[in-house]
């Protein structure tokens, strides 16, 4: 899946809307801009064909609780990234809920740091997290059979643990810790792939063996 090719662009009427409650806080909660974030969100949701940036499942069509607007670099601890239509996309209910705050630009040394103060990081590398902006998805998680798998990729290991991206076995009991754990979900999704169900048994046993 490729990256989100174009980034929301704003009206004048609207960049004057944005000036105008710049100084107010809790910006993002304002009335004033209830039908901005709706043009934000409808804008994302066609440009990302109506998936979630991190896990791609399907995000709702109307409805806005299954489609945030998401702020990649949390907008907690980069109020000035608030309005960077580079750092804005759609995720699904679920992500939204779990990622929250979490830092995502990566230690970057401090002559950077101080260029980067007003203007937000441009290069896939400044992140952590797979920038639905700067990578593609493809070159960094592999889905398969409904399991997300880093292509021996640090950011798609970073984007799996800070989504819990594997968390439906959470609803099979799994500890949080065991979900998030890369190699044991790559030797599950081998076992969907062997053809011959006692060998599927064997490697089954194999990983309860580990786990217990
Ligand atoms: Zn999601």
């Amino acid at each position: 899946m490729s990256k989100i090719m174009n980034a929301y662009n704003y009206s004048e009427e609207e960049k004057k809307l944005i000036k105008s409650i710049s100084k107010e806080s809790d910006i993002w909660s304002l009335d004033e801009i209830i039908d901005l974030k709706k043009e934000i969100r409808n804008f994302y949701r066609k440009e990302q064909k109506i998936l979630c940036a991190y896990c791609r499942n399907p995000v709702s069509l109307v409805y806005p609780d299954n489609c945030h607007v998401e702020h990649i670099a949390p907008k907690s601890l980069y109020p000035e990234y608030i309005f960077v239509s580079k750092n804005l996309c759609v995720i699904c209910a679920d992500c939204n809920k779990i990622k929250r705050n979490q830092e995502t630009i990566d230690k970057v040394p401090d002559t950077i740091k101080k260029k980067l103060k007003t203007k937000y990081p441009d290069k896939s590398e400044h992140f952590n997290i797979v920038h639905p902006h700067f990578d593609n998805y493809d070159d960094h998680i592999h889905i398969e059979n409904g399991f997300y798998i880093d292509k021996a990729s640090k950011k798609g290991n970073f984007t799996i643990g800070a989504c819990l991206l594997n968390r439906k076995f959470l609803f099979m009991g799994w500890e949080p810790q065991t979900v998030n754990n890369t190699e044991m979900i790559n030797k599950i999704t081998k076992i969907y792939k062997e053809p011959k169900q006692d060998k599927r048994d064997d490697m089954l046993q194999k990983i309860i063996k580990e786990l217990s």
